[in-house]
């Protein structure tokens, strides 16, 4: 392993990432073709992503090695800090150590930027010239942006008609990136005309943006596309937190009693906690892991298990998920990283085996947990990540001994002010 000079001593970046494929006690349902019903083939994808990510989709292999170039640049920020609230603690009064695993370090302040990285990196390899995407509030949208614009990468984003008013800024980071931004639905695709013709009002959701980024990467051979969750190569990418977690409660003899992470799409949820499940699988540990969700979009909670579309016109593979349906337009919430009709197939998996529990949050409770946490502490969570705060001071509230919990805060909210103005 390489150390720069200037790295801190004792902080390395993982060489691999982890995959909990290797370790299920049963394998993740496949995506399906809609056409045929049957399991995807590489051909399948091919149009959209490069063959090394398909080649993740679907690996079992437990350590994938991470390529060179992509540590290079996660060393602008990782290995990310794991902090011990010991003001939260003292505020709540609880017998229980509260750790939090801060991914608002990034250059875009949340997690997003570890599989951005590494899916830039892979289509650059494989020759791709430029990356469509969607996103919600935005922070997919700027981290893609980043990592297009350190690799050499054109950028177009869809960004839901709702944040695109609403929160200018990321927008304006995906431009000072170099990419160009969209509201979604726009005239610009098929899927998006046929979509205003039905409601020319229409506030636009994950699922619409999604069918416009693939429509328009399919339609240009240069051109793949590039899904900032759900999908395993991302379950995969993000592993780099969990894993960095483990070490570092390692170097202070901890071991985590639970671990608690805000489900959207399930990516961050998916990298903090996964290591720790390969670890109770294979070893036998206990750690809990509970997956938080908002109540005005609960998939996990409330949400069938069942095949279903990742978008809203149909056009991406069925993927086994807990699902609302995928023509389920979520109410306009404050978290918009959080409202995504379904969920990992893996994360998925996970609760249906037990191995994950769901929780469902309401936002006020979120938003004032997220306020009492920037109070103690300073950081101002994400709105998606006080979902996992809210849920952690319960837990630290409740508690009668010193157990430790590890805090998933996946992102930091300081471009997300205007969400908490009406909650403080
Ligand atoms: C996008 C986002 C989420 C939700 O996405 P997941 O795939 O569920 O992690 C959560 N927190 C932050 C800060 C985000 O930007």
């Amino acid at each position: 392993m390489r150390s720069m000079p200037e790295d801190p001593p004792g902080t390395e970046v993982p060489t691999h990432w982890y995959n909990l494929a290797a370790d299920l006690p049963e394998p993740t349902p496949p995506a399906l073709n809609p056409g045929t019903g049957e399991p995807l083939g590489p051909a399948d994808l091919a149009p959209l992503f490069p063959m090394a990510l398909i080649q993740q989709e679907v690996s079992t292999e437990r350590w994938i090695e991470i390529p060179e170039p992509v540590r290079e640049i996660y060393r602008l920020w990782r290995p990310s800090p794991l902090i011990r609230a010991h003001r939260l603690e003292k505020a709540l009064g609880t017998p229980a150590t509260i750790f939090y695993k801060y991914e608002g370090v990034s250059p875009t302040g949340s997690h997003k930027p570890n599989t951005a990285v590494a899916q830039a990196y892979y289509n650059q390899a494989e020759g791709i010239t430029k990356l469509t995407t969607e996103t919600g509030a935005g922070q997919w949208g700027a981290s893609l942006a980043m990592a297009c614009a350190l690799l050499g990468l054109q950028c177009e984003v869809w960004q839901v008609r709702a944040s695109y008013d609403s929160k200018p800024y990321r927008r304006m980071q995906m431009e000072v990136y170099g990419s160009v931004c969209h509201p979604s639905p726009s005239q610009l695709t098929e899927a998006g005309r046929a979509m205003l013709a039905a409601d020319p009002d229409t506030s636009g959701s994950l699922g619409m943006a999604i069918s416009e980024a693939v429509e328009a990467a399919v339609n240009d051979p240069d051109t793949h596309y590039s899904l900032g969750s759900v999908l395993n190569h991302v379950m995969l990418h993000q592993s780099v937190i969990g894993q960095e977690a483990l070490a570092q409660l390692g170097q202070v003899g901890a071991t985590a009693d639970v671990v608690f992470g805000c489900a959207g799409g399930g990516s961050n949820l998916a990298g903090l906690s996964f290591p720790f499940l390969g670890r109770n699988l294979r070893d036998g540990g206990t750690t809990e892991v509970v997956g938080c969700e908002p109540s005005a979009c609960p998939s996990l909670t409330e949400g069938t298990y069942r095949y279903d579309f990742g978008d809203v016109a149909g056009l991406t593979p069925l993927l086994k998920m807990h699902t609302l349906g995928h023509d389920f337009v979520p109410p306009p919430i404050h978290a918009g990283g959080l409202r995504y009709h379904g969920m990992a197939p893996m994360v998925s998996h996970a609760v249906n085996l037990g191995l994950i529990r769901a929780i469902a949050v309401e936002q006020a409770d979120a938003f004032k947990a997220g306020i009492e946490f920037a109070q103690a502490e300073g950081i101002i969570p994400a709105p998606e990540s006080t979902h996992a705060v809210a849920a952690a001071i319960a837990r630290a509230r409740a508690a009668t001994t010193a157990e430790t919990i590890v805090l998933g805060l996946s992102g930091n909210g300081v471009l997300d002010l205007p969400a908490y103005h009406n909650f403080v």
